[in-house]
């Protein structure tokens, strides 16, 4: 059994995760979207609503399942027989942190990281940036799952215009 991560925070889960996410499954026998539960981070979503609104979008995907981690992504591999990482690379800004990590995960547990190049149309896409420009009134309905951009409109306006990050 190949099984991979993919590791985020999801606050929320753009279509450009779910692109990765959609061709991590073709990849792999078993994949595991696995969101970082790090309660130090202010986040727009709690961990909770992230992982829930993840277990919606991976519906369609029947050998996907969602997970929350704590601590070292290389420990949460171990812990559930995962043998590689996969990750999204938007632009070469990505590719000098994302080498850091990989190299620096491979030293820590026998564990190897798939880059996948992103798919054009989501190149720009961030939660961050959806979140910015969702929070200033922006359309971003194209950019989210449509479920998620109906949470994320309700959370924005039970916020005020105060954003987390
Ligand atoms: P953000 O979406 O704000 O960059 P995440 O930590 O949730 O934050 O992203 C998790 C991972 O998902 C990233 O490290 C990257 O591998 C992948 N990813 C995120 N957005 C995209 C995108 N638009 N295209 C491809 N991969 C992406």
């Amino acid at each position: 059994m190949r099984r991979a991560a993919c590791p985020g925070s999801f606050d929320p889960v753009t279509n450009g995760h779910m692109d990765i996410v959609e061709r991590a499954s073709r990849l792999f026998d078993e994949v595991v979207v696995a969101v970082g539960v790090n309660r130090s981070k202010s986040r727009l979503f709690t961990a909770e609503e992230r992982i829930a609104m993840l277990e919606q979008a991976c519906e369609p995907f029947s050998n996907v399942r969602v997970a929350g981690f704590t601590g070292l992504l290389t420990t949460f591999c171990a812990e559930n027989s995962i043998q590689a990482i996969v990750k999204g690379l938007r632009a070469v800004s990505d590719f000098d942190y994302e080498l850091q990590m990989a190299q620096m995960n491979a030293s820590l547990a026998d564990i190897e990281t798939v880059f996948v190049p992103t798919s054009p149309e989501y190149s720009f896409l961030a939660s961050s940036l959806v979140k910015e420009v969702a929070g200033f009134g922006g359309d971003v309905s194209g950019l989210i799952p449509g479920f998620v951009n109906e949470r994320l409109t309700a959370r924005l306006a039970e916020r005020g215009s105060g954003l987390e990050g």
